[in-house]
């Protein structure tokens, strides 16, 4: 029974490639954590702010849209001075605000679904079902090096459970974005945080 519903949710064929892919263990070097922009959803913003106590303007940044992004679609947020993406924030040495000294991330329980996935991409079809897995990009076009080897890794169910959690969180934000670009008054990072239900003291700066 648990089966078949698996099978009916998940489309996705499971071949030797895959499975070599879910049996990756992370070598814990934490380049992932240092080198990359983890993209955030509402929810994880949600979860992190519950976890940490941390006000939202506070955990995430705003980076701005260039002509080589033109090609990305439904997550740009229009703002009074230009199309920004949302991401998790970073130190000032572009460590990610959550990375400890030992390489562990502090929030780990609260991490966002992005960082659960890594070093996994997750490809969809225009149903919005997953039809296959992927090394992540920034590992093969070598933006970052991954020290991952093979292991006992996770299992397909607990790994597909996670990406369709993940997907379908991602396009409820998507949508929230897609509202909040249909308006006329367009804000600021603080208002669009606000927007999505966020408190945000009167003292913080806005940029
Ligand atoms: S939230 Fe944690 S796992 Fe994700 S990038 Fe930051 S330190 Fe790494
Ligand atoms: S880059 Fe790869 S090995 Fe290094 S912490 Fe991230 S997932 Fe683990």
């Amino acid at each position: 029974m648990h089966a078949i519903i698996s099978l009916v949710i998940f489309p996705m064929k499971i071949n030797k490639r895959i499975s070599k892919l879910l049996k990756q263990e992370c070598g814990q070097c934490s380049s992932c954590c240092r080198d990359i922009q983890v993209d955030i959803t509402d929810r994880d913003l949600k979860r992190l702010v519950m976890l940490t106590g941390i006000s939202a303007d506070k955990l995430v940044r705003l980076y701005g849209h260039n002509k080589d992004d033109n090609d990305v679609e439904g997550d740009w947020i229009n703002l009074s001075y230009g199309k920004r993406a949302i991401v998790l924030n970073k130190k000032r040495n572009g460590d990610c605000i959550f990375l400890g000294s030992n390489n562990g991330c502090i929030a780990y329980k609260a991490r966002p679904m992005t960082c659960r996935i890594f070093p996994i991409c997750v490809v969809y079809d225009e149903d919005h079902d997953i039809v296959n897995l992927e090394k992540s990009e920034v590992i093969t076009d070598k933006t970052i090096t991954c020290k991952c080897s093979p292991g006992t890794g996770q299992t397909y169910n607990n790994f597909m459970s996670t990406a369709k959690k993940a997907r379908v969180e991602h396009a409820a934000f998507i949508k929230k974005i897609d509202r909040w670009n249909a308006r006329n008054n367009k804000g600021n990072k603080n208002d669009f945080l606000q927007f999505l239900g966020f408190k945000i003291l009167p003292d913080c700066i806005q940029k």
